[in-house]
């Protein structure tokens, strides 16, 4: 169906940070699937990991005891503040999870008849019904009205915003059983949350026995230069969600909970491919690849010579972008209000310079590389940025 504007480009193959198109010209990925190739493409460790899961056993359905499941589980749990992991197969079914686990807390915790969910605006939490209702961007309500119900919105990282909603709502007792919330505002725009106003949420929610969801299927699994978002705001949330980068380019979504969150009993929600061998195979490959690897270490020198070169592309180009923010390998370039161009203009520039970007917004370009880039691909990714905005400056 015509539901993507797609690009005129047909990618074949990749390694890496370089994918090939079918006339086998070479480009410098920095969109990585949307942030999700973690290990680049095509990687040794997923090769081998893969091949040998393809071998043994994908998918036997969850009536069974999956060992990679499992492991994958143990993992996640060792190394976040969680106690138990629920999968799935992407971040807007990670989302739906954890909707019906904060209507069921409402429900059974807070006796609420017909629980509220607080979230931000210019939030992104997926396209299925209810992950669409939770965002809260009308453009991507319009023409598919009705929304699903019991979702309120506040300004995202604007605190009274917050308190007089809160406040509002629960005059007569409590009607909120959550706040769902992105640690970094990924399609919105790349707006990193501000600490001072995480912490506040976090109070309020413990107070009152509310709910605090993360959405981190974007900033999680160490883009931001943690392995969670959470860590650089220094606030858990009770219930957070995975996906994008946890497949290193599968599918697969997650929620995590801590154990007073853990309300699920066995009927309560299921998923046929949730949770498979192959995918948390995949899952398994990339968090014990990132610990190997030390990862992390390479996303925040990464991260930082990448924002030093932002910073000086918009010294150099004041008439065009104004600003540089994000976490990590999650960079955001802001594009001038005054300026006429959009986001999407910078990004067929780029394209033009066989450098993938991708836009957030009307007036954000993103970038997103995978995690294994190298000094010397960040330096070429900054030097095809500038040509590509040279050759639109005129
Ligand atoms: C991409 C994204 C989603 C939706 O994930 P899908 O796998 O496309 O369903 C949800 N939340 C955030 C923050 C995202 O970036």
């Amino acid at each position: 169906m015509g539901t993507y504007s797609r690009y005129p480009l047909t990618l074949v193959r990749g390694r890496g940070c370089w994918v090939r198109d079918q006339q086998g010209r070479r480009y410098l990925d920095a969109v990585a699937g949307i942030a999700a190739c973690t290990l680049g493409h095509s990687d040794r460790a997923m090769r081998r990991a893969l091949k040998d899961q393809l071998q043994r056993l994908q998918h036997v359905s969850n009536l069974y005891q999956i060992p990679e499941q499992e492991q994958l589980a143990r993992w996640l749990v060792d190394n976040s503040c969680a106690d138990s992991a629920f999968f799935c197969n992407s971040g807007a079914e990670a989302n739906e999870a954890a909707i019906k686990l904060a209507r069921k807390h409402g429900h059974q915790r807070r006796g609420i008849e017909r629980p509220i969910i607080l979230t931000a605006n210019a939030s992104f939490h997926g396209r299925t019904l209810a992950a669409v209702s939770a965002t809260n961007q009308p453009r991507y309500h319009k023409g598919f009205e009705p929304m699903v119900d019991g979702f309120k919105s506040f300004i995202y990282n604007d605190l009274s915003s917050f308190e007089n909603l809160l406040r509002s709502l629960e005059v007569h007792g409590p009607r909120v059983s959550a706040v769902l919330i992105e640690p970094l505002q990924g399609e919105g725009g790349v707006n990193p949350g501000d600490p001072a106003f995480f912490h506040a949420i976090r109070h309020h929610c413990s107070e009152k026995g509310i709910l605090l969801i993360f959405d981190e299927v974007q900033v999680g699994v160490g883009r931001s230069g943690f392995l969670w978002g959470y860590e650089q705001l220094g606030v858990a949330p009770d219930v957070m969600t995975l996906a994008k980068g946890l497949g290193g380019g599968h599918a697969i979504g997650a929620m995590l909970v801590q154990k007073e969150a853990d309300l699920f009993e066995p009927g309560d929600h299921a998923s046929t491919f949730g949770g498979n061998p192959f995918a948390c195979r995949a899952g398994l490959t990339v968090v014990q690849e990132l610990k190997r690897r030390d990862v992390l270490c390479n996303v925040r020198k990464r991260g930082e010579q990448l924002r030093r070169g932002l910073d000086s592309l918009i010294e150099r180009f004041p008439n065009i972008l104004w600003q540089a923010r994000g976490w990590g390998l999650l960079q955001g370039v802001v594009i001038r209000d005054d300026c006429n161009l959009g986001a999407a203009a910078v990004v067929n520039a780029a394209l033009n310079q066989r450098l993938l970007l991708v836009p957030a917004g009307a007036k954000v370009v993103r970038i997103v590389p995978p995690l294994v880039i190298r000094r010397r691909e960040v330096t070429e990714l900054l030097i095809r940025l500038e040509r590509a905005l040279q050759l639109i400056q005129v």
